[in-house]
């Protein structure tokens, strides 16, 4: 599913998972191209999965690919998620084409779905991360491969933020904080759903392939696939293929297995990323704070210049203004500034959703009312919740635009998808 960016313990907030909860089943042994492809002679027109420009790095870093066709179906805007990996048919949200394929991550996530989630499947949904884990790990693979090792490490670095955030709201001794929930006693898989899975599966394998070094583990990420392809996994069996397959390998007896499956809270050792990416948007977002530190408005910071965000990934945009956001969650910034901003950088009307989403919160907060319109024409053209449950919470705890909240969620409520209306609901306070 999507690789959600902005993560909270609430249950299918953004990402694929709503499809694989439902999915109690791993694939079909029996299922191969010819089933996937019910249209018969209308195969040849799809897109094929060499097509894509993903397809030959995934294959490449977990071994070819078993399904056939590949296709991804953008669904209506009201699809409540960023995409669910639904074998050979990926749905995707429509927000993804922002025409500078920016938000390609979303799509070497869903694609690396047909190696781990789809081919491999999670036993039950308490070994999830073996599923999700896996998953975001050839997602940066991927994306190293195509965008270069900074743009893998930016990636990494952003997801053990994520990571923090989700223990931190969860509560760092809570059992949905560990990479092996314990659902037993009839816990339902979507309360423990949280970016835990994701997040600490990932920098689990990370600080594995540290310790085996980067050719070894890809070798042995590609001998994993052969081994349980159309199987399920446990985090056992996963443990003790790991085991037998490094069984010589001393360093790896540094390994607390217990503490990184079943232990809750932050992972038990740090890994370190390249910061190179985050820098940029963190010194940027400093600049812009320092320069109306009493949020009254005034200058804009003398270096800045229309051209800073220029060879910027929409995530590094993202971070700049979240982190600026964060500078002034005490004190907004003026609308002065945010004006200011807006000319510099043209942010009110981005062809990118997640940088628009991003903006908007800033300005909202900043009492910004120029952006007002604009708010509720995305709340109004698309339904995935990534965006409508920030914007709306934001609108909501505003006096100033609560109202406008309340009234544009009756409007709209019956064009959003049920579970993305369920959500709004409670967060708006009716339910
Ligand atoms: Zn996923």
């Amino acid at each position: 599913g999507d690789p959600c960016q902005v993560l909270l313990p609430v249950p299918r907030h953004a990402g694929c998972q709503g499809h694989v909860h439902r999915r109690r089943h791993r694939p079909r042994r029996a299922e191969g191209p010819d089933e996937c492809d019910p249209l018969g002679r209308r195969r040849a027109q799809g897109r094929r999965p060499q097509d894509l420009p993903v397809r030959a790095e995934g294959e490449e870093v977990a071994g070819p690919y078993l399904w056939g066709r590949y296709d991804l179906l953008l669904l209506p805007p009201s699809f409540p998620y960023g995409g669910m990996e639904n074998p050979c048919l990926t749905f995707v949200t429509p927000t993804l084409l922002a025409g500078d394929r920016s938000l390609a991550n979303v799509v070497a996530h869903e694609i690396a779905h047909s190696w781990f989630g789809n081919l491999i499947t999670n036993v039950t949904w308490e070994h999830f991360w073996l599923n999700e884990g896996w998953t975001v790990f050839m997602e940066r693979k991927i994306l190293g491969r195509v965008y270069g090792e900074k743009t893998l490490q930016f990636h990494a670095a952003m997801g053990y933020v994520d990571l923090r955030e989700a223990v931190d709201s969860i509560g760092r001794d809570h059992g949905f904080t560990r990479l092996v929930p314990d659902l037993s006693g009839g816990l339902d898989p979507d309360d423990a759903f949280s970016k835990v899975p994701y997040e600490k599966g990932f920098y689990f394998l990370y600080y594995l392939q540290g310790l085996v070094g980067v050719e070894d583990f890809e070798a042995f990420m590609k001998d994993y696939v052969q081994r349980f392809k159309f199987e399920t996994v446990s985090s056992e069996e996963f443990k003790a293929f790991f085991t037998a397959y490094f069984t010589s390998r001393t360093e790896l007896e540094a390994v607390d297995w217990d503490v990184w499956l079943y232990s809750p809270g932050l992972p038990p050792v740090e890994n370190s990323y390249d910061h190179t990416l985050a820098d940029a948007s963190m010194n940027l977002a400093k600049s812009w704070h320092t320069c109306d530190i009493m949020g009254i408005g005034g200058e804009p910071p003398k270096a800045a210049s229309p051209s800073d965000l220029d060879g910027w990934s929409s995530l590094q945009v993202v971070l700049f203004l979240d982190k600026l956001g964060e500078f002034r969650s005490m004190t907004p910034l003026s609308p002065v500034i945010t004006r200011k901003m807006n000319e510099f950088y043209k942010l009110d009307d981005s062809n990118n959703t997640e940088i628009r989403c991003s903006w908007y919160l800033l300005c909202i907060k900043a009492g910004d009312e120029t952006v007002l319109p604009k708010v509720t024409n995305l709340l109004r053209e698309q339904g995935r919740m990534k965006f409508l449950r920030p914007l709306y919470r934001a609108l909501f705890r505003s006096e100033a635009t609560k109202q406008l909240a309340l009234e544009t969620f009756a409007d709209l409520r019956d064009t959003y998808h049920p579970i993305a209306s369920k959500m709004l609901s409670s967060d708006l306070g009716f339910s």
